[in-house]
């Protein structure tokens, strides 16, 4: 196992800082041994001061806004280099702090954030940065694309690595400068994409990494230096950002939660359903924000889903997240394996009827934070297992009566709008129910979001998008210059 090595600097304006008082550092444990493993810094009102100082002044005077967009995408091309040559790295350190397995973690959180930064490139590369228009009275108004500003970028801990590029390569490449806060259980990826930053030659303060709490994220929101934040996290936090954001008139994106439901047509194959939903739903041990957590099934299907769901949940391996043949791993802290718990009890309470899985730790894997594979049979929508996000491997099977409408009416009724599939052996009836979903991704006998496609929430799944270049517009302010023709 790759050795996972305790940091004491923040990375602000360009140099590596010690913390501006002396504080309690943020212990990094790993979820399979519940052992402390590294420390990492934690930063105060202070350093965030510090941190957007240096974001402000890069901003207001340095070279980095003033680049043209090719000169960016340059240097956004060596970050991609120094991204890919510490891939594996990259990998080892988010499964030692949050308990990705090790072969998964390959792809989402190191592979995928390098071919995000790919991808965010291409689309740079044709993005229309000035627009000429002819106007209704002579002359022309000259459109253009203006970074947003001073970006504040808040991480959670699930798929740290694909969070951060999401939001820090557009930013970056619009002419913004960041802030990133990376969630206080996974601080030491974040000081190595600061690394990363470094070794790329990006001038100083552009990019300022400083792990940190809640307090924090709340100080970094709240700083006047900011002009916009792009969240990602739980929808309670995000309502609570959202609202000084609102008061400040800060420009804000909120990725949040969801409660994405599997709709099973009639026609489905209901093995290959199961399989698919083995992926969809299982993903990162179920800590996914658009897993599919509700499966909805005509009633007449229901016990036979079921049972290729409790096949599923038999066949998927689960341990040591080190271990290359383990398809699960632990949950990433004593906090969210107590919430996950609790879930099942209020499942069981509800009369829903177990049929896979448990609050019981599976055998010889009590030490870290394990939850079995857990489904839930014969639910109702309205349960609290139903309705709520439980972000762990609990997967509730809800009966419907009635035809494809009735099954889009029950996906429809959620707080939630961010994911989604439909199962069915018809892609265009596939497409037609998917297109009928009040959510922003929705897969056809598959789920998994796309890097080239906009990604994001509808309800109280958050506002705005990442990926695609519908995530570029998320960091920039349209001027409009219009001039008179006056020799007319
Ligand atoms: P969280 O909201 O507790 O924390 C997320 C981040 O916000 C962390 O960095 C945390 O330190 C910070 N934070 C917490 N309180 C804050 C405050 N008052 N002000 C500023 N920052 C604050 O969420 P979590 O438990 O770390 O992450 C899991 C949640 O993230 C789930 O609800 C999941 O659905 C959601 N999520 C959403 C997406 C998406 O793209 N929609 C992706 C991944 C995760």
């Amino acid at each position: 196992m790759t050795e996972v090595i305790s940091r004491d600097q923040l990375y602000i304006g360009g140099r590596w800082v010690a913390q501006a008082e002396p504080g309690k550092p943020l212990d990094v444990v790993s979820p399979h041994t519940g052992q402390i493993i590294a420390t990492a810094p934690a930063a105060s009102p202070t350093d965030v001061d510090r941190a957007v100082t240096a974001a402000r002044e890069a901003f207001d005077r340095g070279p980095w806004p003033r680049l043209t967009p090719a000169e960016r995408i340059a240097a956004v091309r060596r970050i991609s280099v120094e991204y890919g040559n510490r891939r594996k790295d990259m990998a080892a350190l988010v499964t030692a702090q949050m308990g990705t397995p090790i072969k998964m973690s390959q792809l989402m959180q190191s592979d995928a954030p390098r071919s995000l930064i790919d991808a965010t490139i291409s689309f740079a590369e044709a993005f229309p940065w000035e627009d000429v228009r002819p106007t209704a009275y002579g002359g022309e108004s000259l459109v253009r694309a203006h970074a947003v500003g001073v970006v504040a970028a808040i991480i959670p801990w699930n798929v740290p690595q694909v969070i951060t590029i999401a939001k820090v390569i557009p930013a970056l490449l619009a002419g913004c400068t960041v802030v990133i806060k990376p969630a206080p259980e996974t601080p030491l990826d974040a000081l190595l994409f600061a690394d990363i930053i470094e070794a790329a030659g990006l001038p100083e303060g552009v990019v300022n990494v400083i792990p940190g709490g809640p307090e924090t994220g709340d100080a970094l929101v709240r700083h006047p230096g900011v002009d916009k934040v792009t969240f990602t996290g739980s929808t309670a936090t995000g309502r609570r950002i959202g609202a000084i954001c609102g008061e400040q008139l800060k420009r804000c994106s909120l990725e949040l939660g969801g409660k994405s439901a599997a709709i099973v047509l009639d026609d489905a194959d209901l093995g290959a359903t199961a399989q698919g939903l083995r992926f969809a739903s299982f993903i990162n041990t179920g800590q996914a924000c658009a897993a599919q957590t509700r499966v909805l099934v005509p009633r007449a299907l229901h016990d036979d889903l079921v049972s290729a769901l409790q096949d599923v949940a038999g066949q998927m391996t689960q341990g040591d997240p080190m271990d290359r043949g383990n398809e699960l791993g632990p949950l990433v802290s004593a906090r969210q394996k107590d919430k996950v718990v609790s879930y099942i009890d209020i499942g069981l309470q509800e009369g829903a009827r177990l049929v896979a899985g448990g609050a019981a730790p599976p055998e010889g894997l009590s030490a870290g934070w394990y939850v079995p594979p857990t489904v839930f049979a014969n639910a109702t929508n309205d349960m609290r297992i139903a309705r709520e996000e439980i972000f762990g491997p609990v997967l509730t099977v809800i009966p419907y009566d009635g035809g494809d409408d009735a099954g889009i009416d029950m996906a429809n009724d959620s707080p939630y709008g961010l994911g989604g599939s439909v199962w069915t052996a018809d892609r265009s009836r596939g497409i037609s129910v998917a297109s009928q979903v009040r959510t922003g991704t929705i897969g056809v006998n598959f789920y998994g979001p796309d890097f080239a496609a906009p990604f994001g929430g509808f309800k109280d799944s958050g506002i705005g998008r990442e990926y695609g270049p519908e995530g570029l517009h998320e960091f920039i302010e349209l001027q409009s210059i219009t001039t008179l023709d006056t020799t007319k």
